[in-house]
């Protein structure tokens, strides 16, 4: 098998990076890539890099992914998030091969407290939420073998990220004020890259395009912000870390706390059961992938 891949230094893409790799040949881009253009703004580009590497499976972990900066950058979020996954979907059916994409539960309204399902209607609150709903819909319209997977509250152990933040603050300050009246699930780049990895495996081994869809990959169980600091803290305690402030002294506040230019849904819990049901693939326990993120930083 011959997997092409873009934006392969993201969190989702650096973990694809190793879960891809045992499945035949990896072409591995970025925007900066020299081989083949890479950039998901470079449209004519990425149809040529398509034509030239022949892929069974092009996986797009390129996205533009700054929520509240897609606010006032409408034009470049739409081509990121809209135009450049529409025009892999056409070169993707052209050269009968696969197209694996990666959306968010910001295509719904964040209203109620029920777990989405893949079928609900959408509603999006922000120009983020918008474009990546419009690139799904480039996506179905244009590429019948398509796997579109909606996640959550993506962290990695690359980079910086919010449990970082939080044991970095609690290290300065004895208490803490975080938001807690946003629902969802944290979800590893690592189990989406490893979930991705078996998806993938199995949509090009079944029989026909059976497998193809909208999908909901999100770790299981839910939690708020505030939820996720505290067990980020109780875990720091737990490993002999020594902080200033603790789980009780993470104050909950309401999102109306600390404005921001996007609106972020207060539901973005994702009902799982269409992917445990066709892949046989069942996502652990939020606290699991987070603990042994923390483990690692240690
Ligand atoms: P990241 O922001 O970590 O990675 C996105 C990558 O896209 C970056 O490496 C970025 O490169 C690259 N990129 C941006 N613009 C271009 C371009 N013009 N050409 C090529 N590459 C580009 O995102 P995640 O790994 O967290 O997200 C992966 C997917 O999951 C995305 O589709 C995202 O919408 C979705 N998702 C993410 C969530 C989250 O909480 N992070 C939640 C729900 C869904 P550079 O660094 O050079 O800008």
């Amino acid at each position: 098998m011959k997997i092409l891949l873009f934006g392969k230094n993201g969190q989702v893409g650096w973990e694809l990076q190793r879960s891809l790799a045992p499945l035949g040949e990896l072409v591995a881009l970025d925007r900066h890539s020299r081989e083949f253009c890479g950039d998901l703004a470079n449209l004519d580009g990425i149809r040529q890099t398509v034509r030239q590497v022949r892929p069974d499976a092009i996986v797009n972990a390129a996205a533009h992914t700054a929520v509240d900066k897609a606010e006032s950058d409408v034009d470049s979020a739409r081509s990121i998030n809209a135009e450049a996954p529409g025009v892999l979907a056409e070169a993707a059916h052209a050269a009968g091969a696969w197209l694996l994409h990666y959306s968010t539960d910001y295509v719904f309204d964040g209203s109620g407290s029920k777990p989405w399902e893949e079928a609900d209607p959408t509603g999006p609150l922000s120009v983020y939420g918008r474009t990546k709903l419009e690139g799904e819909q480039r996506i179905a319209a244009r590429c019948a073998q398509h796997l579109i997977l909606r996640t959550s509250w993506v962290y990695a152990a690359r980079g910086g990220n919010f449990a970082k933040t939080m044991l970095r603050l609690a290290a300065e300050r004895e208490r803490l004020t975080v938001i807690n009246d946003q629902f969802g699930a944290p979800t590893g780049a690592e189990l989406l890259a490893d979930v991705t990895a078996h998806m993938l495996r199995g949509a090009l081994t079944a029989p026909a395009a059976r497998l193809a869809g909208t999908y909901h990959v999100a770790a299981a169980g839910e939690t708020t912000w505030h939820g996720y600091a505290q067990f980020v803290l109780d875990c720091a305690a737990k490993s002999g870390k020594v902080l200033k402030a603790s789980p009780d002294t993470v104050d909950p506040v309401a999102t109306s706390a600390f404005p921001t230019p996007a609106q972020r849904p207060h539901n973005s819990r994702l009902n799982t059961a269409k992917l445990r049901g066709a892949f046989g693939l069942q996502p652990p326990a939020w606290q699991q992938g987070v603990a042994r993120m923390l483990a690692e930083l240690t």
